[in-house]
């Protein structure tokens, strides 16, 4: 149940969510939400985008609504929609509109993968405005003082048609990410997976490797998350060779060329 006196209890973060900075990352993002602005982190995929922003909410106090977004989701799936109930028809905040209502940070995932409809929505957000038209409603929603959109982007794989457009992306700031330099990486994975440094060292060093084939069989190396996922199964006692072919190899390819390669590279690591 909902705590009717806090409607974004749930989305509250109660405890530090661990990010290990790799520059002054924090201190731009606090900047940044000092003035509201809109925010567009773009990088590939598990290295570490979602996790700096549950860790900067917590830091900045602010509840976080996060939103997975894909092609099927309907502009309704964000501002909300009428529900009949018992007492009839109820309008349900989606969650952008509660995050506009009553003041969150609002992270859209992997926001190209969204419908051109959904992302106008947001316009009017983005700009000196920041208002949220809810037409079904028709309510102009003005952004509480605490509202920050934040998006996440992944330049490297998308095609041109689902490419930000200009008219959206110039409409927000942005911090670009990509993996850690190794020995940050090997700690983070350290940290995560609970194993010993020299372990994720190896592990990194593979990542490395893989990275290496990107764009020459791979369409993107290994990322942070599948590291930590191979050092995870280690801990638990599967062989390195296993823990990397159920989280690494076979996570990035089936092309049996790309395999061996990779093969090749774990069987010298380890
Ligand atoms: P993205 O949102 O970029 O796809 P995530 O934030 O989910 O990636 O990162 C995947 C995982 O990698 C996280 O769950 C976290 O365990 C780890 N990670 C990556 N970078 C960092 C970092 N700088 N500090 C702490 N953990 C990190």
């Amino acid at each position: 149940m909902r705590d009717s006196r806090d409607p974004l209890a749930a989305w509250r973060i109660a405890t530090e969510p661990y990010y290990r900075p790799v520059g002054d990352e924090p201190r731009r993002y606090e900047l940044a939400y000092g003035r509201r602005l809109p925010l567009i982190l773009s990088g590939p995929t598990g290295c570490g985008k979602t996790r700096f922003v549950e860790h900067m909410a917590w830091r900045l106090g602010v509840p976080l609504i996060t939103v997975a977004c894909n092609e099927d989701m309907t502009a309704s799936d964000l501002v909300g929609r009428h529900l009949l109930d018992a007492g009839g028809t109820v309008w349900h905040d989606g969650p952008l509109t509660l995050a506009v209502r009553h003041g969150a940070i609002r992270y859209l995932d992997e926001v190209v993968e969204a419908r051109q409809d959904t992302t106008v929505v947001i316009h009017p957000l983005t700009d000196g405005r920041r208002l949220l038209p809810l037409d079904k409603k028709g309510e102009q929603l003005a952004a509480h003082p605490d509202f920050q959109l934040v998006v996440s982007y992944n330049p490297g794989y998308q095609s041109a048609a689902k490419d930000m457009k200009p008219s959206t992306r110039q409409r927000f700031g942005s911090m670009a990410f990509d993996y850690p330099p190794p020995a940050t990486e090997a700690e983070i994975v350290a940290h995560e997976a609970g194993i010993v440094l020299p372990l994720a060292e190896q592990l990194v060093a593979i990542a490395g490797r893989t990275r290496a084939l990107r764009g020459h069989g791979l369409e993107e190396g290994a990322s942070t998350r599948l590291l930590i996922h191979a050092g995870c199964l280690m801990r638990d006692g599967l062989d390195a060779r296993a823990s990397c072919e159920m989280t690494l190899t076979g996570s990035l390819t089936d092309d049996p060329d790309v395999l061996r390669v990779l093969h090749d590279c774990i069987d010298a690591t380890f």
